[in-house]
């Protein structure tokens, strides 16, 4: 059920699913769907500096009318305010632009050449502060963790990747799984984009479900905490009726069998910073 939580290494609780708010831009339509997943039951909200709706999902929160204590809210730092000072710097620019006087997990949005140590350092800072409940990652490969543990004092609670069905990331998985950090996947249902691949329609036909159920159930049997986006109410509500099924180990290998170590976003290695 949507209160199913994951205990991060902290001892923090998040919820396995949250709304993924990127590139709801319109004002009006952005506000109803973030309310909408709230008053259904959706506790957790992952924004960004980079997605200008910052200041919605706030008022969205507020406007709700649940306490927020109850929700999780996640934002992250973008890539030109990366180092030490300016990352402390957006962090009030995001807070203010939220409202809120402090956010449950703050993530570093893409590990900048150069600079993510720094910026970790202001995470560092900002968790003792008791500013954010839990500081994280996104975008980090193997590589960036390992740097990360050799050259920082607090481990990330998450590492918030894309991962789906066509790119599975089971190398960053087993590290992740092994290291005691929380594994989130962006683009879960692959931004749209593998809501018609024929394996996944003949298990939906199977379940009697739909495609993104059985895409977002896959993520859940693994583990993963799912942040999928919509701004349709039917589809927010469908994005969380993942409980009254269950895929068989024979299905689960199925969906595994579909990846192409495909990515649809860049890669973190050759990202153009
Ligand atoms: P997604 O995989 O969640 O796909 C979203 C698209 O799928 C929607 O635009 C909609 O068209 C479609 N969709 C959603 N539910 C559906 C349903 N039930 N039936 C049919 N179609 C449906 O892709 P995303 O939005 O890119 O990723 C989710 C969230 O991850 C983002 O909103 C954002 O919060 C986060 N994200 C983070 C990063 C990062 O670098 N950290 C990058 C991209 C996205």
């Amino acid at each position: 059920n949507l209160q199913d939580k994951l205990k991060l290494h902290n001892g923090i609780e998040m919820p396995y699913i949250g709304l993924g708010v990127f590139q709801m831009k319109e004002k009006e339509e952005s506000l109803a769907a973030i309310k909408s997943a709230i008053h259904q039951g959706y506790k957790s909200i992952d924004t960004a500096q980079l997605y200008e709706n910052e200041d919605i999902v706030g008022r969205a929160v507020r406007e709700s009318g649940v306490p927020r204590k109850d929700l999780f809210i996640t934002t992250k730092v973008w890539n030109e305010n990366q180092g030490y000072d300016s990352t402390l710097k957006a962090f009030e620019t995001s807070l203010k632009e939220l409202n809120m006087d402090y956010v449950d997990l703050y993530l570093i949005h893409w590990p900048v050449k150069e600079k993510y140590l720094d910026t970790w350092r202001a995470l560092e800072r900002l968790y003792d502060e008791k500013m954010i409940r839990a500081i994280g990652v996104s975008n980090f490969q193997i590589h960036h963790l390992e740097d990360l543990a050799v050259n920082s004092n607090i481990k990330p609670v998450i590492n918030q990747v894309e991962l789906h069905p066509r790119f599975t990331q089971e190398p960053l998985r087993e590290y992740c799984l092994g290291e005691g950090i929380a594994v989130e996947a962006w683009a879960p249902l692959g931004q749209g984009r593998l809501l018609e691949e024929p394996t996944i329609e003949h298990l939906a036909e199977k379940h009697q479900k739909t495609t993104a159920q059985i895409i977002l159930r896959w993520h859940l049997q693994n583990g993963i905490i799912i942040i999928p986006k919509s701004v349709r109410e039917e589809r927010i509500k469908e994005n969380v009726n993942l409980f009254d099924f269950e895929l068989t180990l024979k299905e689960m290998n199925e969906l595994n069998a579909l990846n192409l170590n495909e990515r649809f976003g860049p890669d973190p290695d050759n990202f153009d910073f």
